[in-house]
């Protein structure tokens, strides 16, 4: 069974539960006798799956009569016991800024080594730290190559020789070169053999202890399921596995078995390779993917994607514009630019409570797509349009079209959709400013605040983010967010609040 419907399954069972009046063993075994099913068909480990439903059932006993309340706990404890089954004991490395970090990957080949070190230099880079790439594969022909082009594709600098057959010098040649040039960074590629076997071992070793590694971060594939649990072990066993890596994890893949195996080895999974595009690449934490497996949402992962692209200022300068109620299109090109660089859509929205009900299948394939088109437009607009300070009118509208190659009807479509966009902002000042627009307000006055949020935001959209409640729980966890008090104007009242 694929993740996704593993997601659905398991929230299925979740929400029987909840719309039913009472709540009593028989239907709690129900519950997880599906539950367990849908483990099973993931290929997880049966003692896992066992030990997950003992776990929650002796907490079922020890729950307190209220109804409601009982329905919450439990549900809690479902989404605890999952997060556990992903969840190992060790922490992952931490990368120290002002020092060679000296990052070594190893893992079998075809696992997805070179695409995984790009995928993973390329994360880095694009957060600012100076990124090196060393290729230490000479086992496989061609593996300097595929690794130049990788790199040359995101712009990381890369080490590697074609005639060198020795991958510890070259290994050490590389790190020490980056080293005296102050690479934060310095990535090392090896190579790997179809199966574990002894010489891939020693080349390990020697490789290691040459070039001292920070993090030994082992790379492995999806699709062998359960079976990661040994691979993880007995490479573990020749070097010290850091970390871990799970590639291949994409939209069809089983997954499950790979991920929770994994966590028993003691090793941290970091991130999950979901694609063979640079981009396809997530950081992995197990409360994040199964609040995003169960439809819940991530908020904190989505307020990080939101750190990571928008800069200081320009939050700042959004949120003042916001309150406001101002919105040009300039500011409508800045948010698509903005979204498009969260990468896949999809993604992004799956973060968001209750989206993934909202959005039909496929449906973020056609929004980027429009985006693009729409960045197109803007991009043949004049300054003074962008800022919404000449009026566009037919004929210039048509000549927008002519220079984004678009349907002048595109282009008046795309205006309806900023009016509405800034019909909402306008609204949403209204919301913000004044006497009743901070965080604190809302805790004060909640209903008060629904009502104007009502306004805002659809019904039929609101009501899948799970009504007002849901709301609420999603501004609390804003509240809780760190970073959040650094935005100016939250800052003083997210103080007052607490
Ligand atoms: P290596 O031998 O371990 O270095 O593996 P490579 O990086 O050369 O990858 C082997 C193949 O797996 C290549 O065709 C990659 O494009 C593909 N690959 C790597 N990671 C992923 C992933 O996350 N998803 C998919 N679908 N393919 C991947
Ligand atoms: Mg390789």
């Amino acid at each position: 069974m694929v993740l996704q419907e593993l997601g659905q399954k398991i929230r299925d069972a979740l929400n029987k539960l909840n719309k039913s009046d009472e709540i009593d063993k028989k239907l709690l075994n129900e519950m997880l006798n599906a539950i367990a099913l849908a483990l099973i068909k993931s290929d997880v480990n049966l003692h896992m799956v066992k030990s997950l439903q003992e776990k929650i059932r002796s907490q079922f006993d020890e729950m307190e009569e209220d109804v409601g309340n009982k329905k919450l706990m439990v549900q809690r404890s479902v989404v605890q016991a999952l997060q556990e089954l992903l969840t190992s004991k060790k922490k992952p490395y931490k990368m120290l800024k002002g020092k060679s970090n000296v990052i070594m990957f190893v893992g079998l080949q075809g696992s997805g080594k070179t695409t995984t070190c790009t995928k993973y230099a390329n994360f880095y880079q694009k957060k600012g730290w100076k990124v090196g790439l060393v290729c230490a594969d000479t086992f496989r022909a061609g593996a300097f190559d595929q690794l130049k082009q990788n790199a040359a594709k995101c712009r990381i600098p890369f080490y590697g020789s074609y005639t060198e057959m020795d991958p510890v010098k070259i290994a050490e040649e590389g790190v020490s070169k980056f080293k005296k040039e102050k690479y934060e960074i310095i990535i090392v590629d090896t190579s790997g053999r179809h199966k574990q076997e002894e010489a891939l071992f020693d080349e390990m070793k020697q490789v290691s202890s040459a070039i001292q590694p920070s993090d030994i971060i082992f790379v492995m594939d999806s699709h062998i399921g359960q079976a990661c649990h040994d691979q993880a072990l007995a490479f573990n066993k020749a070097v010290e596995i850091g970390s871990v890596i799970i590639t291949k994890l994409d939209g069809h893949a089983k997954g499950g078995g790979a991920l929770s195996a994994v966590a028993a080895t003691q090793s941290p999974i970091i991130f999950i390779g979901t694609g063979e595009h640079f981009d396809d690449f997530e950081q992995f934490n197990p409360e994040s993917f199964i609040k995003r497996l169960l439809g819940m949402g991530d908020i904190k992962g989505l307020f990080e994607k939101i750190q990571d692209v928008y800069s200081q200022e320009k939050q700042e300068e959004l949120a003042g514009k916001i309150s406001k109620g101002i919105f040009t299109i300039k500011d409508m090109r800045d948010q698509y630019t903005s979204i498009m660089k969260m990468g896949p859509l999809d993604k992004v929205l799956n973060m968001i409570p209750g989206m993934a009900d909202i959005m039909p299948e496929g449906g973020e394939k056609e929004a980027s797509k429009k985006i693009k088109k729409y960045l197109c437009m803007m991009d043949s607009m004049t300054e003074a349009e962008l800022n919404c300070k000449d009026k566009i009118d037919d004929s210039r509208a048509k000549r927008i079209a002519r220079g984004s190659g678009c349907h002048f009807l595109e282009v008046k479509l795309m205006m309806e959709e900023y009016k509405k966009f800034s019909k909402i902002v306008s609204r949403m000042g209204g919301l913000v400013k004044g006497k009743g627009g901070d965080i604190t307000q809302i805790q004060r006055n909640p209903n008060a605040f629904m009502n104007k949020m009502g306004s805002v935001i659809p019904q039929n959209i609101l009501n899948k983010m799970g009504g007002t409640g849901g709301i609420m729980n999603m501004m609390k966890e804003f509240q809780n967010l760190e970073g959040l008090q650094n935005i100016p104007g939250i800052k003083k009242k997210y103080k007052k609040g607490k």
